[in-house]
């Protein structure tokens, strides 16, 4: 019934992101810049964060609307104690099949084979740079590649699927996008290019700073040709393509110069509890506190389909019409991307 309501409606809801912490190991200058980020600032609580129960009970409510993704994120998610465990009960939920969780892989050398053995499929691992020198800019914490690399090569050893994410940003990593392409055409891996965004309130973002997908596709294509294919399924935020002479395939996620609202299915859930259906949101709604009051799932339910069926969100659309932007945004290392 509740999958039957939002299939009729213009944007089903598939793709449910879960962040389980707002922590970090890093400082990414784009994501958590160490300035705003630093000692002193506040991080969530322990009782804060939605406990597993609570969010195996509403991940259950929302396969009944259409929900069959399910990607963890953080912060940094694999700080969050017994990720193995949630991952397991979230596999267990009818109609969910599949998981993937986003990380910056430090912490895959130790936990990549548990997850794995909890029923985790992919992991997506952000990489900004393939040089020491500009990787120990971009991470905003002097660390270098190796730790990330040994990262992915456990995730590999353990059998996960592995996808690449490179956030470009002008002035800080466009030397890389060719050293990049060449390191992991030769590793086989999926390589994905991001376009860098004006989340939050602190990267500074401007739109000098965006590498455009067509400007990455032309470096990329006149070194190693490229050949585009078509989408795997609705919805899907990447552009893809792959190279003439091998199977390794490349993708741009084009949020700022080609914007995808219109087919956005993606629905986010913070650390403590609070709903967005937009990442540039400014004001999320607060689930935890329907859980902790005592709601019923019917309760619940009918706050979702009143929430996605409101829905109104074209952000990007806006801000490639340079239409007003919003005063406040949610941040990144906050709803996780
Ligand atoms: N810590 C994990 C990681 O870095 O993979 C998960 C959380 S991180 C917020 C999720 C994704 O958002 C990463 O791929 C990161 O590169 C991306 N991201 C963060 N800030 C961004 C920005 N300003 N523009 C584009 N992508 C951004
Ligand atoms: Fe941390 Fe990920 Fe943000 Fe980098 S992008 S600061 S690794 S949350
Ligand atoms: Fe979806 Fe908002 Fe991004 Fe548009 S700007 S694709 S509505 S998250």
């Amino acid at each position: 019934m509740n999958k039957y309501v939002l299939d009729q409606y213009d944007r089903p809801m598939k793709d449910l992101r879960i962040s389980v912490i707002d922590q970090c190991n890093f400082r990414c200058t784009y994501c958590m810049p160490a300035e705003i980020f630093g000692e002193d600032y506040r991080f969530m609580h322990q009782d804060e964060l939605l406990s597993f129960d609570e969010i195996i009970r509403l991940v259950e409510v929302f396969a009944q609307f259409g929900v069959e993704k399910i990607r963890i994120t953080g912060g940094e998610p694999l700080m969050r104690k017994n990720l193995d465990e949630l991952i397991y009960r979230l596999n267990q939920i009818e109609g969910i099949k599949d998981i993937a969780v986003t990380t910056n892989a430090v912490f895959l050398v130790k936990q990549a084979k548990k997850l794995k053995a909890a029923g985790l499929q992919r992991v997506n691992i952000s990489l900004d740079a393939i040089e020491d020198e500009v990787f120990k800019i971009t991470n905003g914490r002097g660390v270098k590649t190796k730790p990330v690399l040994k990262g992915i090569e456990a995730a590999r050893e353990a059998g996960l699927e592995i996808k690449i994410n490179m956030v470009v940003k002008q002035g800080m990593n466009e030397s890389q996008i060719l050293p990049m392409a060449r390191y992991f055409k030769n590793t086989g891996d999926t390589l994905r290019f991001i376009e860098f965004m004006d989340v939050g309130n602190h990267n500074g973002w401007n739109m000098s700073e965006v590498v455009s997908k067509k400007k990455i596709i032309d470096d990329i294509h006149e070194e190693m040709p490229l050949i585009p294919l078509d989408a795997n399924y609705y919805g899907e935020v990447a552009s893809r393509y792959r190279y003439e002479d091998s199977d390794a395939e490349i993708g741009v996620i084009s949020s700022v110069t080609d914007a995808f609202c219109s087919s956005c299915t993606r629905i986010r859930l913070s650390a403590d509890g609070q709903l967005f259906t937009c990442l540039f949101a400014s004001k999320g709604y607060d689930i935890r506190e329907m859980i902790r009051s005592g709601k019923t799932d019917q309760e619940i339910t009918s706050r979702l389909i009143k929430i996605w069926t409101g829905r109104d969100d074209q952000y990007s659309v806006e801000r490639a019409q340079k239409k007003p932007q919003r005063d406040k945004k949610i941040e990144m290392s906050y709803i996780g991307g």
